[in-house]
């Protein structure tokens, strides 16, 4: 595996191989890399003849310092890992070189990145949006893997491809997660063991509200009284469409999102599953 550095010497490998007539996969990540990243790697070695991944901390997505510093850098394991997984090359970027002085340039998705992950972290996601368009633009066109871990994510990188009209297909993968349940994040290791016990109530409300179909007030009931059993702090728990991100009413049936989002031990964990929905007789008349 090649390790790169030079934005430049990026753009020039990603050129030959497509001049090659070389497929590209191309997995963003922040790095910490665990079983989540692996299996978006996996996949993409699969699927394509070139598989680039990138580790890049993008400081414009984060809202507060403290954060930022807290989050885990693993270089060394993250080589070994993505090397074990048939990555190409390894893209670390420097965040001098990603974002050069006076960047004045943002890539701003309207509406999707205001909600739920949005709300407590205003500008967020124009973090992402402008960093993965940036990586976007340097790697060319490319088939590009996102986990539905995070599920607004996926859908507002979605939206800003179709909408920029981007040469990347993005395909969004299965959330991986533990033996317990609990979706792998790169965060999860800044659990205490107790902590780790109460964010079980996050992939068991998301499991709970799976199980059976109840008008979207019920399933929302649900993982939230899920979740406080198990004493997380709960930010937020609903039920959306896939793709506008609107929260279902109790007159609507069909196959949504159930997203939630919770604050254990001072971290903030999220998960999210498939869920059904019926309107129900009661329903109809809110
Ligand atoms: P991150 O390094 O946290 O920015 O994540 C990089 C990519 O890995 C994103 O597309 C995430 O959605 C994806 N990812 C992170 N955790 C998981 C997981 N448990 N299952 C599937 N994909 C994941």
């Amino acid at each position: 595996m090649q390790q790169i550095v030079e934005l430049g010497e990026w753009r020039d490998y990603a050129r030959n191989a497509r001049r090659e007539g070389k497929s590209i996969g191309l997995v963003p990540t922040m790095g910490a890399l665990h079983e989540g990243h692996a299996a978006l790697f996996r996949r993409a070695r699969a699927e394509n003849d070139v598989v680039i991944g990138t580790i890049f901390v993008n400081a414009r997505q984060f809202n507060n310092a403290e954060d930022l510093a807290r989050y885990p850098r693993t270089l060394e394991a993250d080589v070994d890992l993505a090397s074990s997984c048939g990555v190409d090359a390894l893209i670390t970027p420097t965040a001098a070189a990603m974002w050069p002085n006076a960047t004045a340039t943002t890539v701003h998705v309207e509406r999707l990145g205001d909600v739920f992950e949005g709300t407590g972290r205003p500008g967020h996601f124009d973090g992402v949006t402008s960093v993965v368009a940036k990586l976007f633009i340097l790697n060319g066109a490319c088939r590009a893997y996102f986990g539905e871990k995070d599920f607004q994510q996926l859908v507002i990188v979605q939206t800003m491809v179709r909408d920029l009209a981007l040469e990347v297909a993005v395909i969004g993968c299965d959330i991986v997660r533990d033996d317990d349940g609990l979706a792998f994040s790169s965060r999860n290791v800044q659990l205490t063991p107790e902590g780790r016990t109460t964010a079980l109530g996050l992939s068991r409300s998301i499991r709970a509200a799976c199980a059976g179909a109840r008008t979207a007030s019920e399933q929302r009931l649900l993982m939230v009284a899920t979740l406080e059993e198990a004493g997380v702090n709960v930010e937020y728990a609903d039920v959306v469409d896939p793709v506008t991100l609107t929260s279902s009413r109790d007159d609507e049936s069909g196959r949504r999102r159930a997203l939630v989002a919770g604050v254990v031990d001072g971290v903030r964990l999220i998960d999210n599953g498939p869920v059904q929905i019926v309107g129900g007789e009661h329903a109809a008349r809110n």
